[in-house]
């Protein structure tokens, strides 16, 4: 007797397989705790939503903690990155160890890309999905900026702001740092507006 098989599930929208969890966009850990009804969750298998987490780590630590200076990032370095820092001290070697002087002597930050772009992208993704958008391409160019303000972009929540046009996605954390994910010919932005 021949066998059917025939079921229907949602697929991770990051890798396809068969979705097991829904994924916070953006994850919980980059904003301060909001109100349930504000999130966002899109289907993921455990390892795409779990598997993030040290790049998440990575991100807030290096994106929250060293670039974002509002008294809402304070208050978030002070809570759960100070506590995720005092539980782990190499996080906090790698945060200072990461700030280093140019040439002429004046502080840069020297961090990898890989783990920011990571998120950044998968924050893309996701945001691309619950909109029913086009993800970002294939193969794409990032670049990041201290910025301030948010210009009229969408406020999702208080701590984050992001904004898309054609395959461009512009991601806002705490008024403070602009990130911007676009095709691989991505021309430099323009300087918001001041
Ligand atoms: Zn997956």
């Amino acid at each position: 007797m021949p066998i059917r098989l025939d079921w229907g599930m949602a697929a991770c929208i990051y890798c396809c397989a068969p979705s097991e969890s829904g994924d916070h966009v953006p994850p919980k850990g980059l904003i301060r705790p909001v109100r349930r009804v504000n999130l966002w969750r899109v289907p993921s298998c455990h390892g795409c939503n779990g598997g993030a987490s040290r790049d998440e780590e990575y991100f807030r630590l290096m994106i929250i903690g060293a670039l974002c200076h509002t008294p809402e990032a304070d208050e978030l370095f002070d809570g759960a990155i100070s506590r995720s820092m005092d539980k782990c001290p190499a996080k906090e070697s790698a945060l200072f160890d990461s700030f280093d002087v140019d040439p002429q002597g004046r502080p840069v930050l020297a961090w990898d890309p890989k783990p920011i772009a990571r998120i950044a992208v998968k924050i893309a993704t996701g945001l691309a999905h619950a909109m029913g958008e086009a993800p970002p391409p294939q193969r794409y160019r990032i670049a990041l900026e201290e910025a301030e303000g948010r210009g009229d972009h969408t406020r999702w929540a208080p701590d984050f702001s992001f904004t898309h046009s054609a395959c461009t996605w512009e991601l806002w954390f705490f008024d403070s740092v602009r990130i911007m994910i676009g095709p691989a010919d991505l021309q430099q932005h323009p300087p918001a507006d001041s």
